[in-house]
């Protein structure tokens, strides 16, 4: 069999933020042996160091632990509301706040234009956690806020929203410029004053454009991590619209798609911020053994 041509993308795996949040996490535990670490949801969205913090004795909790031992919460990249900032001191436990810093940005600025009079639009998944966050954050100062993945969820405020007339716009840090670009375009023909924020985080836009490039040069690409992880979903709808793509979890999923990983001569892989780097090893050494 001719041998293949296999890429791995510069930029796959763990960003800066979520390698930061993972080793500082560690760093506390190590600091704090005998006290109680809790993490409010997952680190990052990836259950094999969901299972070695575990194994670290640092639990991923759902809900605010309701416990008498004094422990410490940590807050993810994510960010969290004020309201439950406020919660986990009035539950005892000590906060640790490792929200991205490109994350707080985002907050800083969704304030600041509430603050300053805009009608904030915060492009983005309404349900995500990071969303949830930057508007709570920004409600504090203001309501007029929307958060919006298209200008369909746009048009029902459309006659608020050109009263209002001061528009400002920050975007979920792991969006897609494709998803902005129309939402952008709908804000400029109907408001007097459009501030735009292109909140996108560096590592996201880095790891996006360098998806679309490989798409462009390989008969397949495999994105590697979570179908929970919005930032790992964003690559391989990337990159499935210029070529084959297969988004799997791990290696063991490669058995699936031995017909169509036979077939291709050139193959890209790339991944998500939260995509551990032996996660990524794995589905390399498996690739020779499935082609
Ligand atoms: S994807 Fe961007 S915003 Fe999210 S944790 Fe990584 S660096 Fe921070």
């Amino acid at each position: 069999m001719p041998k293949k041509e296999i890429t791995i993308a510069k930029y796959a795996g763990f960003c800066y933020g979520v390698k930061r949040a993972v080793e500082s996490v560690n760093k506390l535990k190590s600091q704090n042996p005998d006290k109680k670490i809790y993490i409010l949801g997952e680190l990052i969205h990836n259950s094999q160091v969901i299972g070695e913090l575990e194994n670290s004795g640092i639990h991923t909790v759902e809900e605010i632990p309701q416990t008498n031992d004094c422990g410490i919460c940590v807050i993810r990249t994510h960010g969290q509301t004020p309201q439950t900032f406020k919660a986990i001191e009035n539950a005892g436990l000590e906060v640790f706040d490792l929200t991205c810093p490109d994350v707080k940005k985002v907050q800083q600025k969704a304030v600041k234009l509430v603050k300053e009079g805009y009608y904030l639009v915060i492009v983005g998944k309404e349900e995500h956690p990071e969303v949830t966050a930057i508007k709570a954050n920004a409600q504090q100062f203001g309501s007029n806020i929307i958060v919006a993945e298209n200008t369909e969820q746009i048009k029902p405020y459309e006659k608020e929203l050109k009263e209002h007339k001061k528009i400002g716009i920050v975007v979920q840090t792991t969006q897609m410029l494709s998803t902005l670009n129309p939402v952008v375009e709908y804000l400029t023909s109907i408001s007097k004053e459009l501030h735009i924020a292109n909140t996108i985080c560096p590592s996201t836009s880095l790891r996006q454009n360098e998806a679309l490039q490989m798409a462009k040069e390989n008969d397949l690409m495999i994105v590697v991590g979570s179908k929970n992880s919005a930032n790992t979903t964003h690559l391989a709808q990337i990159t499935n619209k210029i070529t084959t793509t297969i988004h799997i979890e791990s290696a063991a999923e490669l058995d699936l798609y031995k017909d169509t990983i036979e077939k291709s001569k050139k193959i890209g892989i790339t991944a998500g911020a939260s995509t551990p780097q032996s996660l990524i090893e794995n589905v390399l050494n498996c690739l020779s053994e499935v082609a």
